[in-house]
């Protein structure tokens, strides 16, 4: 079942669109199972969730960490994590590079953006972004990469905020694409979900981030 949603999903979208397969609270039976498709990305919002199953999974899946993450829980991922999906502040940033020197690595990371109308999702403001840019300590961060942008659209049948939200967030991206502190890695516009990902790619998404379609709806 899991392989024909895949199948399905994979054909409704564009070959340069990189699909991310949301499992979260979905068993590792499951996942198990889109990834004997060949799929490696996969998405979680939960460190202990993403940790746990990081450990009993195949270990070249890559990791997308696609939730809200607090600074003190980024040492728990560092290890592991291909990417992280929802930098929101300047404090999460550094940490996540300092976590990065720790093991050696370059974290691939995206700032996420407050394009919907709900207060209650995270984000940073335009303004925001360029602050973290403009930091006089942002050179200093060589164990991370910012890779690109990510946002989530209102949760609504209304086509055409949806639309708008999306469209703010691709004009985000190409603004940051001309800021000298920008480099060539920056190329991700992580936007769509299951019920919007269609109205995402319309409006230049090349990353989806797709769960219940996928694997099933979610009780919780
Ligand atoms: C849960 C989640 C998704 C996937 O949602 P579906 O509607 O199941 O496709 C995508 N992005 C984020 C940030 C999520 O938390």
């Amino acid at each position: 079942m899991i392989e024909e949603n895949l199948i399905q999903v994979k054909k409704s979208i564009p070959n340069n669109v990189h699909l991310i397969a949301v499992s979260k609270t979905k068993p590792i039976s499951l996942i198990r199972e889109a990834y004997n498709t060949g799929h490696l990305d996969f998405g979680e919002n939960k460190v202990q969730e993403l940790v746990n199953k990081q450990a009993e999974l195949p270990k070249n899946i890559r990791w997308h960490m696609i939730g809200h993450l607090q600074s003190n829980k980024v040492k728990y991922i560092a290890p592991f994590i291909h990417m992280i999906h929802g930098v929101e502040s300047f404090k999460l940033l550094k940490e996540i590079n300092k976590q990065g020197k720790k093991h050696n690595r370059v974290i691939k990371c995206l700032l996420q953006f407050h394009i919907a109308q709900e207060t209650t999702k995270f984000g940073l403001s335009y303004q925001d972004a360029i602050a973290i840019l403009e930091d006089k300590l942002y050179p200093e961060l060589q164990n991370i990469s910012i890779c690109g942008v990510m946002g989530m659209a209102t949760f609504s049948n209304d086509e055409s905020l949806v639309l708008k939200e999306f469209d703010s967030l691709k004009e985000i991206f190409t603004k940051l694409v001309a800021h000298s502190s920008i480099t060539n890695d920056f190329k991700i516009i992580s936007m769509g979900m299951s019920n919007d990902y269609e109205l995402a790619i319309q409006k230049g998404s090349n990353m989806v981030r797709i769960g219940s379609k996928i694997f099933g709806a979610r009780i919780n």
